[in-house]
């Protein structure tokens, strides 16, 4: 049942000359897994069609921003209707406040926003405001977490970072690479003595609450309740990179999930509605630092584009929707069940980590607590099992260190489906593995 795509190979073809390595993101390569990378064309719901015509279950959904699946009718519609009247000004329209309502509503630490364009800009722009309000240099992050591609963040990072083995980028200056520590992801032991190293140096503390960018990790109780009091003790700024958990685990996001209040919030992929917006917010006293206030300077040509705003705004229009929520999650719940089934039933070494509609199937025989314990899993099972699941017409990430994203748009019957898929394709691994 292998899926001819003689026309998308002509396309990858022609990709690989003109893009750098065919893609204008590294993941896109499907490297880590080996065989031709995908050519999508179209998107409907829960699935992808490829430019061959041949359909997928899609569990990337645009690297978790497509939370109702692709296209859905009001944000489609919106659209079309937003860009008749026009795309963009680089004057203030009222779709930027009636979307920074709908997110200040939803999430109350956010007294004050300020709208960007991705979700690097948003965590760039925070650790700016946060270095100016505290007038300190030094940020501490943790290691297999994922913030986007600004200088400060790119040693020993998550996602394309982790699924291509890079421990720093080259281009990074070593003085700017300097300010920056890293420690284990669930470890406050370590978090204390970074503190007590550099006493009065470190302005901010940022962290995924759950992390997501090198598969799925959830925190240990009382991690993040211990990173807010660890942070208010020392004065630095406690910053919650939610561009993945931010309207994915709750309407709250992971704060109010977990009940611990950051004092700036970074926002994207899902706020846009598919589109490209990403947000940063927090404490008025912190966010009224940034011009045309204070004196940390933050602009953009395309920031709170009214195309970007609308898309956003019926997003958010969807998830307020009584259930959603937990809809979605039982939905991603059943998913984890069938396949820790299927894994016992099989004995493969295994672990699915699930957080509401964020998972991650791990090979590897422990639970991962962090990046040291992620990269332990079999990254060859993965590409094989990734393979035989793709064979099958379900779409996984391309990577082990990714996390596999449920929509709203996924039924009981994908779900059934893609657990079938899993057996099948677990079963053919044992055999050729021996
Ligand atoms: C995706 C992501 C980013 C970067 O967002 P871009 O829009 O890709 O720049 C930052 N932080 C987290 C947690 C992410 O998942």
């Amino acid at each position: 049942m292998t899926r001819e795509r003689p026309h998308s190979q002509g396309i990858w073809r022609r990709a690989e000359q003109s893009l750098v390595g065919g893609v204008n993101s590294p993941v896109r390569a499907f490297r880590a897994v080996g065989g031709a990378p995908l050519i999508l064309s179209k998107g409907a719901g829960a699935r992808v069609w490829d430019a061959d015509g041949n359909e997928y279950l899609d569990y990337v959904c645009s690297w978790g921003a497509l939370i109702c699946g692709h296209a859905p009718a009001a944000i489609s519609d919106a659209i079309a209707d937003q860009a008749r009247r026009g795309t963009s000004f680089g004057i203030t329209t009222e779709l930027e406040v009636e979307l920074a309502e709908r997110i200040a509503g939803a999430i109350p630490s956010i007294e004050k926003i300020r709208f960007v364009s991705s979700g690097t800009e948003a965590t760039m722009s925070a650790a700016r405001l946060a270095r100016g309000f505290t007038g300190r240099d030094l940020l501490l992050k943790f290691e297999g977490c994922y913030h986007g591609h600004a200088d400060s963040f790119l040693s020993e990072a998550g996602s394309g970072l982790a699924t291509f083995g890079i421990s720093a980028s080259a281009g990074v200056p070593q003085a700017s690479a300097a300010l920056t520590i890293n420690v284990p992801y669930n470890d406050l032991e370590a978090v204390e003595q970074a503190f007590a190293s550099h006493p009065g140096a470190i302005a901010a503390v940022i962290v995924e609450p759950v992390a997501a960018n090198m598969g799925v990790v959830p925190p240990a109780e009382g991690f993040l309740a211990g990173l807010a009091e660890i942070s208010k003790r020392e004065g630095a700024v406690l910053i919650f990179d939610e561009v993945i958990t931010g309207f994915r685990l709750s309407w709250g996001g992971a704060q109010k999930l977990y009940g611990v209040t950051p004092d700036l919030t970074t926002l994207g992929k899902i706020i846009g509605g598919g589109l490209p917006v990403a947000a940063y917010g927090g404490r008025r006293e912190i966010m009224d630092r940034l011009t045309p206030l204070g004196d940390v300077y933050q602009a953009g040509t395309l920031s709170g584009n009214p195309l970007a705003m609308r898309a956003g705004i019926e997003m958010l229009k969807l998830l307020a929707v009584p259930g959603f929520y937990w809809q979605i999650n039982a939905r991603a719940g059943r998913l984890a069940e069938g396949l820790r089934t299927v894994l016992a039933a099989l004995h493969v070494e295994g672990q699915v980590q699930a957080v509401g509609s964020l998972m991650t199937l791990f090979f590897t025989a422990q639970p991962v607590t962090n990046y040291s314990d992620a990269k332990k899993s079999d990254t060859a099972r993965y590409a094989a099992f990734f393979n035989a699941m793709l064979e099958r017409g379900i779409l996984l990430a391309p990577s082990q260190f990714e996390a596999a994203f449920v929509s709203s748009a996924h039924t009981d019957a994908d779900i059934d489906a893609t657990v079938s898929a899993a057996k099948e394709s677990l079963t053919r691994g044992k055999k050729t593995n021996g």
